[in-house]
């Protein structure tokens, strides 16, 4: 098969792996007389550890395996056109990209063929062949399969910035279901051993000021949502456990959508993005703003608000903690209100040493005044208590162009609970 065959199978058949890319953007094509498409294939865009934002070759290196998870168009039942790169193939690929200035790094992944060593050691050769042989000093994300011998994880480490095992599916019970190859143990346990190896690397180069030679950019894994039952709320405490356990630089969330041929077991509507949208911001809050997952949900809705923000619906949930001080509250308080992010909690904390907060500071902030106002209190605003008849409430927090049925749905659940 000719090369640029193979490239347009292989990097099609990696669109499905979100744990490199912004997924949600919006769909957009440049039609015949326009020039580029949001809906390509075969470039993505990830951060360096130093922030640089790169565009990667994202492409697998077979599409053949030997595994049958149900919700995988490469699953070893699919009925897919199979291609293979040859490392050296893939190497020169890679090269010619670079050289072109299409490309700045590469995302890497494979189905499984042979077994697990064989696939992990043909994914090492390319890594290893580009930086030992060529000197390639780009950008390389590896996709470590899970059951390869810690071995080989160890000296994929050594090549890649940035390792990743995609974890699927929340719970084990959920992977029993759709990929019972996979074992939820088996992919922390390989986590645990890759954050060990990271925190060593990272350890042995601070002294000398230099980038860890292990996986400098950590490492990162993928749930798919809406493949199975599972609720945001199982999603949000593996996700959890996920970055205070083997401490994962990022869990990206990728809505499940059907594939040809899927399994009777698989729904056949897409999961809607705006689910993966609340999830990410969920999983934003978790990171940044101190919530813990279990306060995200609760036991009567297990799933986010699709209608409402996740920090804005915690905020009507526990009213009682509002409207706060933004001249007196901790820094912990400020990030629980809606509208105001970390960087602007910092300003009010650093301007309130010099003078009192007005809504025109805010407004020079740039903090979303319509958002926040029901929450706080400056020198110059205090809100009516929240209540069960704070109609204009559900006006003063609505988002801009919100679509309101959803926005009413939403705060009507919430209103009860008021
Ligand atoms: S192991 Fe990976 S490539 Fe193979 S079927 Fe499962 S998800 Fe797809």
């Amino acid at each position: 098969m000719e090369i640029a065959a193979k490239l347009s199978i292989l990097a099609d058949a990696a669109k499905y792996d979100a744990s490199c890319s912004s997924s949600g953007a919006k769909g957009r094509k440049g039609g015949p007389k326009g020039l580029g498409s949001t809906e390509g294939t075969g470039i993505c865009h990830s951060y360096t550890p130093d922030g640089r934002c790169v565009s990667l070759l994202k492409v697998l290196l077979t599409n053949y395996c030997i595994y049958d998870c149900q919700y995988c168009i490469n699953r070893r039942s699919s009925d897919v056109t199979r291609a293979r790169f040859k490392v050296d193939e893939l190497v020169s690929l890679v090269l010619d990209f670079y050289r072109r200035n299409y490309i700045e790094g590469l995302f890497l992944s494979s189905g499984i063929i042979r077994t697990p060593d064989y696939t992990m050691e043909q994914l090492i050769g390319v890594a290893k062949t580009l930086r030992r042989e060529h000197g390639f000093a780009g950008y390389i994300h590896l996709k470590t399969i899970p059951d390869a011998s810690p071995e080989l994880l160890d000296e994929a480490g050594r090549w890649a910035d940035r390792l990743s095992i995609n974890v699927e599916l929340p719970t084990q019970e959920n992977l029993d279901r759709l990929a019972p190859e996979k074992q939820l143990v088996q992919i922390t346990g390989a986590m645990g051993r890759m954050k060990e190896r990271i925190a060593e690397a990272k350890a042995d180069a601070a002294p000398r000021g230099r980038l860890p030679v292990f996986a400098p950019a950590g490492q990162s894994t993928q749930m798919i949502v809406g493949a199975t039952d599972a609720t945001d709320t199982t999603i949000l405490h593996t996700a959890s456990e996920l970055y205070s356990g083997p401490q994962l630089r990022r869990v990206y969330y990728s809505g499940f959508s059907p594939i040809p041929d899927s399994s009777a077991a698989l729904p056949l509507i897409p999961t809607p993005l705006i689910r993966e949208h609340r999830l990410y911001q969920a999983d934003w809050l978790m990171r940044f703003y101190g919530f813990e997952a279990r306060e995200l949900t609760t036991a009567q809705a297990p799933n986010l608000e699709l209608g409402v923000d996740p920090k804005t619906a915690w905020a009507l949930r526990n009213r009682e903690r509002f409207p706060v001080d933004v001249n007196r509250a901790e820094r912990e308080d400020l990030l629980r209100i809606p509208g105001l992010g970390t960087r602007n909690v910092k300003r009010i904390l650093a301007a309130r040493k010099w003078h009192r907060i007005r809504l025109a500071d805010l407004a020079r902030m740039r903090v979303p005044l319509r958002r926040a106002l029901p929450f706080i209190v400056t020198d110059d605003h205090r809100p009516r208590l929240l209540g069960p008849d704070s109609l204009d409430l559900r006006d003063r927090i609505a988002p801009r162009g919100a679509q309101t049925d959803l926005f009413e749905t939403a705060f009507a659940a919430l209103h009860g609970e008021l």
